[in-house]
């Protein structure tokens, strides 16, 4: 049967831009606090940075600082969707994401740069980002310090609007460049070889509940999921893509013109939308964030 799945795709870059809009304004908010007052800055806001500080906070008890508990309720936020949806984070929520797929599409519609983009197969240098998360985790730890603040190209996306990007933030804010205008020919490029964060959730990834199988009577062998793919993953000859680069984004079941064919399922057969994923998402880490702020866990001030 033909469908129209739209109304996801509308539902997802709503929710997507509306994080984005947000994190943005708290980063500007935090970077002029003659406006607000002291709003906490990026890093007290970041689950990559509870990561960062997680064995410090074993040793001392404290975290590292511009750390903050915040960090940690995002962290577990996330984590309760991972078991649930695996990578929903990065293809329903990351504000990083967003933004890369944000210069793809634009990439996307611009026909000179549409012949440089290159769908390829999956290629086998994704383990640099495991890497990028084991120095994230060990060399805090020694060193007592965000030892790769300045080099971070969210932190660095965060101080866009002072000068302090072309001085400590110089190589974070290349390294966001190259990643977004990068974005022009190779879908999320920074997520796939750099993301400290992505490395982790991958790695979690194969302990989440839900996952997208094909059903191979409904199979055309049209491609068109595979060629919408940003981490280039061979759906259209997968039984189930349990291959933990998948970001759970659903536009290769957008893409596939029979409503039967690619579902997401638990191993037990329950079945879920993508809309449904996308919202339980949203809402789960924005439950944790207005709970925590109610019971003075979250800090939205330095
Ligand atoms: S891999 Fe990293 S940057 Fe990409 S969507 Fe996931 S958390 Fe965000
Ligand atoms: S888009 Fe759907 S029908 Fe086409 S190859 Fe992919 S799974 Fe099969
Ligand atoms: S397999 Fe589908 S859900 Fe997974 S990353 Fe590719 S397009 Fe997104």
């Amino acid at each position: 049967m033909k469908k129209n799945r739209s109304s996801f795709s509308i539902l997802r870059w709503i929710l997507l831009l509306l994080i984005l809009g947000f994190v943005t304004a708290n980063a500007y908010f935090h970077q002029h606090p003659e406006i607000l007052g002291k709003t906490a800055s990026v890093c007290a806001l970041c689950p990559t940075g509870a990561i960062e500080s997680f064995l410090y906070w074993i040793r001392t008890g404290y975290f590292i600082h511009r750390i903050a508990l915040s960090s940690l309720i995002l962290l577990l936020s996330i984590l309760v969707t991972s078991f649930l949806f695996r990578r929903s984070f990065c293809g329903q929520f990351c504000p990083l994401g967003t933004l890369q797929e944000l210069f793809s599409s634009m990439g996307n519609q611009i026909k000179s740069i549409g012949v440089l983009r290159k769908k390829t197969k999956k290629d086998s240098f994704r383990w640099t980002k495991y890497i990028v998360i084991a120095a994230f985790i060990a060399v805090p730890w020694f060193t007592s310090s965000l030892f790769f603040r300045s080099i971070d190209p969210w932190v660095a996306y965060a101080h866009i609007t002072t000068l302090e990007i072309f001085g400590l933030f110089l190589w974070g804010f290349l390294i966001l460049l190259f990643s977004l205008l990068g974005s022009f020919i190779w879908d999320r490029f920074f997520c796939k070889y750099l993301c400290p964060l992505g490395g982790f959730l991958s790695i979690l990834s194969p302990l989440g509940m839900f996952r997208i199988v094909r059903n191979t009577t409904h199979c055309t062998s049209c491609n068109k999921c595979n060629v919408v793919c940003p981490m280039n993953i061979d759906v259209c000859h997968l039984d189930e893509i349990t291959d933990s680069e998948c970001i759970m984004c659903f536009q290769c079941i957008d893409a596939c013109p029979n409503a039967e064919c690619l579902t997401i399922s638990s191993r037990a057969g329950t079945k879920i939308s993508p809309s449904l994923v996308a919202l339980l998402t949203f809402f789960i880490i924005i439950g944790f964030v207005v709970i925590t702020t109610i019971t003075g866990h979250f800090q939205w001030l330095k």
